[in-house]
């Protein structure tokens, strides 16, 4: 057979897997979300069987725009995003602009190490005319839904969890003075910056749910630019140190009532689904073309199997032993 006409095959048979649930043997229940940031992905996500979308990243529509978009704009955008979902979760991340990710109408230059720069929440509480417009026009489109989570990016500090939903709470109150009748949203930030990792009981109060980033945890962990070619090799989620970071994240988040989901490349890598799992990560968030397959392979998988393995895994001290015995 051709390899189009096996990867053809192969996808109609993952598609008798959408409407059933991404349940391991032993019967823990993971929800799958989709990645998004383009309106083209939402029917994706939906044919995937995605449960909702786990990371809408705005700053895709604000990159396809020739100028900030207005508010009205926006809410045409999200209105859309919401009307899709019907009343499953979607998890808004606010703008998270900077560092690699730059809008062609504002650059951020003269910055040393863009990376550690003016980038995600800082920039948005430095700007705050931009953001409570952004702000104002999710709220405005999430009226009548009742699924919505907004998510700061590139936290490190309480007082931005506080500025942030101060400027959530201003932005409801506005809208409830001109008639308008808004669920209160669900809150929560990214762990993606190391310094929140120890933070998390600090801030647990604050928020109603954490979304881990892998992508940027690993950058920041391993000091590794995640766009550079030259040092891809030492980008590695496998990393012992990214596998403790994140069974530190698990741990210090259980005691509270957090919902937890990850939505970084690691969520599509069958290796760490296994050590997510092992870990108690009971939400992912990945791009709609993997998840398929990633629900394949949890229901394969048996959760106290992959507890036992992730705990081995924890006294293991090179990425490649670790990769090897997950793969295994
Ligand atoms: C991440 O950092 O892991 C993440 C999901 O966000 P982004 O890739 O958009 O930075
Ligand atoms: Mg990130």
């Amino acid at each position: 057979r051709s390899l189009h006409k096996i990867q053809h095959d192969e996808l109609e048979k993952l598609k008798e897997l959408k409407d059933l649930p991404a349940i391991t043997k032993d019967g823990e229940r993971v929800r799958l979300l989709a990645n998004s940031g383009l309106l083209n992905d939402l029917q994706p996500s939906l044919l995937s069987g995605a449960e909702g979308i786990g990371l809408y990243r705005t700053e895709i529509p604000f990159m396809s725009c020739s100028a900030f978009p207005t508010e009205a704009e926006q809410v045409a955008i999200y209105s859309e995003l919401f009307a899709v979902f019907g009343n499953q979760p979607v998890f808004v991340r606010v703008l998270d602009i900077g560092g690699d990710k730059q809008l062609p109408y504002f650059q951020i230059k003269d910055e040393q190490n863009p990376a550690l720069g003016w980038r995600g929440i800082r920039f948005c509480l430095d700007n705050t005319a931009i953001f409570r417009s952004q702000l104002v026009a999710i709220l405005q489109a999430s009226e009548g839904y009742k699924g919505l989570h907004i998510l700061a990016p590139m936290v490190s500090d309480l007082e931005q969890i506080r500025s942030f939903k101060a400027l959530i709470e201003e932005s409801i109150e506005l809208l409830e003075g001109n008639g308008h009748r808004i669920n209160k949203p669900k809150i929560g930030c990214m762990i993606e910056v190391p310094a929140a990792i120890s933070q998390i009981p600090f801030w647990a109060e604050d928020l109603d749910f954490i979304s881990i980033g892998s992508n940027d945890l690993c950058q920041y962990l391993l000091s590794v630019d995640r766009n550079n070619p030259r040092v891809a090799g030492l980008f590695e989620s496998s990393h012992p140190a990214v596998v403790h970071e994140i069974k530190r994240i698990i741990d210090l988040a259980a005691p509270f009532k957090l919902d937890i989901c990850l939505c970084g490349e690691m969520a599509s890598d069958p290796r760490a689904v296994v050590l997510l799992i092992g870990f108690g990560v009971r939400k992912l968030s990945l791009g709609a073309a993997q998840l398929p397959r990633i629900k394949k392979l949890i229901r394969t998988l048996d959760a106290s199997q992959c507890k036992v393995i992730a705990e081995r895994l924890c006294g293991m001290s090179s990425a490649a032993e670790i990769k090897m015995e997950l793969e295994r």
